[in-house]
């Protein structure tokens, strides 16, 4: 059976392995990025280490899922958390290393295509995939292929604007989709709730109200807390008003959501299935399926070597 190796690049760790082409981890390990020595190359040798330590000569490549914005040839425009990566040809550097096929995509686009082949997104033609977190990545699979844009990995979905005049985003504009769903806009969002002067268990569950986590008021939301409740439907009909324009969009078979926060559970799934019926055209919405990520804590391993098997 054909295998390859995958790459989950991140800012602190480098997580990977040998992957079979049914998307059956074989062999896994993590090493630690050391991004914060400021050095490209100490960076590169870390990936190194990793691939050799699951190498075998018969492996058809490597893939590597990386943060930032890639192109077509591989080469990484823009990525703050990694020293000097920038106009960065990851995929010659590896290339001329190991003499196998290198596939390097950005992070997000490489889960949605693990998930895609191997996950959540088996036996499906069109799927939107987002990864909830920090921030908001997402990537598209359209008709069996991996939506790239002209030039670059295309679908930055995080930043799609749902309100032209909305909240400021990270990236520069306002009112981008992640400026309401983001990791920080949930907890802030929980703040001003509470300083408004709503009542809430989180107050009893923290000392300070900056070590309020989207986990945190989960839990709160599991106590029959009302402001915990009122966050993730705000955040989850935010995220279904954005998805109904997905779906009327891209008409996808299934829509994948990723990532810590989609761990918020029903609360979340029933908000944005109902807020996609009620807010996008009826027969588009009619079909289309949301459900939670099938490849689990491995995804990024699975999903670098699913590079490998793109067709
Ligand atoms: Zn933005």
């Amino acid at each position: 059976m054909k295998t390859a190796i995958g790459i989950d690049l991140g800012g602190t760790y480098i997580k990977y392995g040998l992957v079979n082409e049914t998307g059956t981890l074989i062999k896994k390990g993590m090493l630690p990025t050391k991004a914060e020595s400021g050095s490209r190359d100490v960076v590169i040798e870390q990936m190194s280490l990793a691939i050799n330590d699951v190498w075998n000569e018969n492996i058809e490549g490597i893939g590597i899922g990386t943060p930032g914005i890639v192109d077509n040839n591989g080469v990484v425009y823009e990525s703050p958390n990694l020293p000097d990566w920038h106009n960065f040809n990851v995929r010659e550097v590896f290339e001329k290393k190991f003499h196998k096929k290198v596939a390097v995509e950005n992070d997000a686009n490489s889960i949605a295509w693990g998930e895609y082949l191997f996950g959540a997104g088996k036996g499906t033609r069109t799927i939107v995939c987002l990864t909830l977190g920090t921030g908001l990545g997402g990537g598209v699979v359209i008709n069996g292929k991996l939506l790239r844009g002209a030039i670059y990995s295309a679908a930055e979905l995080g930043h799609m604007p749902v309100d032209y005049k909305g909240r400021k985003c990270g990236c520069g504009s306002q009112g981008c989709i992640e400026a309401y769903v983001g990791r920080d806009y949930i907890v802030r969002s929980a703040i001003r709730k509470i300083k408004r002067g709503q009542k809430t268990i989180l107050t009893h569950m923290v000392n300070n109200l900056s070590e309020i986590t989207p986990k945190l008021i989960s839990e709160a939301y599991q106590k029959d807390d009302k402001l915990a409740r009122q966050v993730w439907i705000e955040m989850a009909t935010a995220l279904g008003a954005f998805l109904a324009g997905m779906v009327n969009m891209l008409n996808p078979d299934r829509i994948i959501l990723a990532g810590g926060i989609a761990q918020a559970g029903e609360i979340l799934f029933d908000t944005v299935r109902k807020t996609i019926q009620e807010r996008s055209m009826k027969v588009l919405s009619a079909s289309v399926q949301v459900v939670p990520a099938g490849l689990g804590t491995d995804a990024g391993i699975i999903s670098g070597a699913a590079l490998v098997f793109q067709k």
